[in-house]
């Protein structure tokens, strides 16, 4: 068997442990890079990127539809069509740009590719099963990047008509009659982009409302718009399982009725499971937290020189999360002093409109036991929400009312992704509500809002 040694040994190539190999190898670490498919991981090749160039065709579709019905702002196209294989072929693309990009970098950096699968023999030591035989490396420091996969539901398991999100992806025609259980992440980015595709689309989630992780005041728009799109959301119901033709799901509402829905294809998005199993990793003597690897606040584990990142250790399981910690791993194996703060890791959900929540929720920043205040300002009296012809959500900051500290921010609206640095760098700065309030901020543009949501904060926003 051929042998190799290194410093560095990562396995997985996602977000969490290619951006941990490049930064290694910058920092002069010798590093092997195990990966067992594609490189990029979840994130470029059946999550964020596909998910967002799906989301992209269908909101430009969408749009032009619009156009077409009602020659809104005077405009007026032909009737639009979606060739849907182009529209898939034409992600496929950016997914292949991008992952033969992570190559690149990862070459240029230094560092050694290993194509396969590991299976892990002790803290310093993998197996790799590659097409050309078995290979063995040995590491002074071996980073865990394995990261998740979806969960499954077991009264519907994938398969058939039952998709995963990463099935989802590979359709090759928008179904007529979509079923997406979970009104989560996922299902909601998903839903909304196939029902904007011209799918019919039915949510079911079994929380009493959607996007159950953020505050109803948040998710309100999400929720009208999804009216308006023609979604039908079922909330407080489970899916039970199909039917014994497999056409028809069986949901069940919490109160005990029972109803049957129809649909070609049922998505499955009820959260992701960490990977875990089949690779040997029950051979070191790690410390889980439920079912994520435990770590400190530099990502070590449990066991000296064996360290873990991304998905593989908890939420929020999202890729900007996974890279800050591969960075700061290849930092600390290099003996530099560094420490994760999750304080102002935004969150983003792609949805329609986009929220963006960064920080404390007014719930959270009330259960701290100090003081909290908050002020909102709607994108109805923002003038460029209004010359984009959208002016549903608003920006909302959270503050210490004792000394005006910024909290947490949340927006929701059009286009409001675009915020989430600021926002971020605001929390992470420690700004308070005249920092921002004080910052001129240009015009005509959707981040005004936030500078009068702060001057609301001080009492005296000047647009409202
Ligand atoms: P992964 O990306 O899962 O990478 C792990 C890698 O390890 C994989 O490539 C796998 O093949 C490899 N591997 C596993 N075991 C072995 C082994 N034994 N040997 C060799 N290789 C192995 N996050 C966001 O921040 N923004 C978004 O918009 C967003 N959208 C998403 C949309 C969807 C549909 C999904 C599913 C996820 C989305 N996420 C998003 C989440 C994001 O994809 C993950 O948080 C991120 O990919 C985690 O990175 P990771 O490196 O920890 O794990
Ligand atoms: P999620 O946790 O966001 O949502 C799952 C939803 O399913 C929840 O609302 C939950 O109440 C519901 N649910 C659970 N069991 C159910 C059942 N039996 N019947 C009906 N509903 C049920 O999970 P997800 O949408 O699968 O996404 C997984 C993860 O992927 C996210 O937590 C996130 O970390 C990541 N992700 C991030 C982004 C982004 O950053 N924009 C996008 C997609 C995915």
């Amino acid at each position: 068997m051929d042998e190799i040694a290194a410093k560095v040994l990562v396995i997985g190539g996602g977000p969490a442990g290619y951006v941990c190999a490049i930064r290694a190898g910058q920092l002069g670490l010798e590093t092997v890079l195990v990966e067992q498919a594609e490189f990029g991981g979840t994130c470029l090749n059946v999550g964020c990127i596909p998910s967002k160039a799906l989301i992209h065709v269908a909101d430009a579709f969408h749009a032009a539809q619009g156009h077409a019905g009602s020659g809104a702002f005077g405009l007026s196209v032909g009737s639009a069509s979606l060739d849907f294989a182009k529209t898939i072929a034409w992600k496929d693309s950016i997914v292949g740009r991008l992952t033969g990009g992570v190559k690149s970098l990862l070459k240029k950096s230094s560092v050694r590719i290993v194509e396969g699968r590991a299976t892990i023999e002790d803290g310093k030591t993998c197996i790799v099963s590659t097409s050309r035989g078995d290979m063995r490396i040995r590491a002074e420091h071996l980073v865990l990047a394995t990261g998740s996969e979806p969960a499954a539901l077991s009264a519907l398991p994938f398969g058939g008509s039952v998709l995963s999100s990463t099935d989802v992806l590979t359709l090759t025609a928008v179904p007529q009659h979509l079923v997406v259980v979970g009104a989560g992440y996922i299902g909601l980015e998903l839903g909304t982009a196939f029902a904007k595709m011209g799918a019919q689309v039915t949510v079911v989630e079994a929380a009493e409302r959607i996007l159950p992780a953020w505050d109803e005041e948040l998710t309100r728009p999400v929720a009208k718009r999804l009216g308006s799109l023609g979604v039908e959301v079922r909330t407080a119901n489970f899916a039970q399982g199909l039917t014994d033709d497999g056409s028809t799901l069986t949901v069940k509402h919490v109160n005990g009725d029972v109803s049957l829905l129809a649909a070609d294809n049922i998505l499955v998005a009820v959260g992701r499971k960490p990977r875990t199993q089949g690779f040997g990793l029950e051979r070191l003597d790690l410390a889980f937290d439920g079912p994520f690897v435990a770590i400190d606040r530099r990502c070590a584990t449990s066991m000296r020189h064996v360290w873990a990142i991304g998905d593989l250790t908890g939420e929020p399981m999202l890729a900007h999360r996974a890279m800050a910690q591969g960075k700061l791993v290849a930092e600390v194996i290099a003996g530099q002093r560094r420490e994760f703060d999750h304080r102002a890791i935004a969150t983003i959900c792609f949805t329609d409109p986009e929220i963006v929540t960064v920080g404390l929720l007014p719930e959270q920043a009330k259960a701290s036991n100090v003081s909290v205040a908050t002020a909102r300002f709607p994108f109805a009296a923002n003038g460029r929400a209004l010359t984009q012809g959208d002016e549903l959500g608003f920006i909302r900051v959270v503050t210490r009312a004792d000394n005006d500290l910024v909290l947490g921010i949340q927006a929701v609206g059009a286009g409001v992704s675009e915020l989430a640095a600021g926002f971020a760098l605001a929390l992470e700065m420690g700004a308070t509500v005249e920092d921002i309030a004080g910052t001129i901020h240009a015009h005509p543009t959707r981040s005004e809002a936030f500078q009068e949501a702060a001057l609301g904060a001080s009492g005296y926003a000047l647009h409202i």
